[in-house]
């Protein structure tokens, strides 16, 4: 039986056009995120509605609500671009735990790069086997943020995109994520209800990097998913 309901999925993102392989990839994350689960703590989503919605409508929402940067697929490659490829957007999920939002957004986006960074090595571990197994290439740093980003780090400054949910308030998030991107490049924080409040506390440190507030946006989810907000700031 399968975990991810495409047709939810579909029905939440209409403007999303997810090809089969993309999905199918998808489901088998998905098969071996829950299997790994049992004896490793990745999430506490494990029922079908809530993979389908929490974790991948969710984490895919990012695509949808604002404008997500694009870079061209190098012509004569295959599906997925993976490191060497100098056209493909460097995106870095910080704090990635079980792989929201990077894996699926990697998994709907061939022309990524994506580099997964968390604290615990063995939830890098499980992300770096599942995608080996999809032959879905990808970068993993095992780091904790405020070091991976500091002054004489060569992941500093590097990075298209930086995406992070549920990782740490926004002003702390802010002081982790925005030393990693490129001049231009854009911050997406996926936030639960204080996301305006934290909007607010977090300009201080937004004025100190240099960034600015883009766009607060309410992802639309059914109610039992909760008040999901992207928070959208520009280096
Ligand atoms: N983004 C995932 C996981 C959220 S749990 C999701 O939404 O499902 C938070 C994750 O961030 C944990 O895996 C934790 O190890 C990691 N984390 C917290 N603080 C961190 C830091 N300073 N540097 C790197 N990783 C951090």
């Amino acid at each position: 039986m399968s975990i991810i309901d495409t047709d939810l999925l579909r029905q939440i993102l209409p403007g999303l056009d997810l090809s089969e392989d993309s999905l199918d990839l998808m489901e088998r994350y998905a098969q071996r995120l829950l299997e790994t689960n049992e004896n490793m703590n990745l999430t506490a989503i494990t029922d079908p509605r809530g993979v389908t919605l929490k974790h991948f409508a969710d984490s895919l929402s990012l695509l949808c609500v604002h404008e997500f940067p694009q870079r061209g697929v190098m012509p004569g490659k295959g599906a997925y671009s993976g490191e060497g490829t100098p056209c493909s957007l460097k995106v870095l999920d910080l704090g990635t735990g079980g792989g929201f939002p990077g894996v699926p957004l990697l998994l709907a986006r061939p022309d990524v790069c994506m580099t997964f960074l968390d604290s615990t090595r063995k939830k890098l571990r499980f992300i770096a086997s599942a995608l080996e197994e999809l032959n879905v290439p990808a970068r993993f740093l095992h780091a904790r943020a405020e070091d991976a980003g500091n002054l004489n780090s060569p992941e500093r400054g590097k990075y298209d995109v930086v995406t992070a949910r549920a990782v740490a308030a926004l002003p702390v998030l802010c002081g982790y994520a925005l030393p990693f991107l490129r001049k231009d490049g854009v911050f997406f924080a996926m936030k639960g209800l204080a996301a305006r409040e934290e909007t607010v506390a977090a300009q201080p440190i937004l004025c100190e990097l240099g960034a600015r507030l883009v766009d607060c946006i309410r992802v639309a989810l059914p109610e039992d998913c909760g008040e999901r907000w992207i928070v959208v700031v520009r280096r």
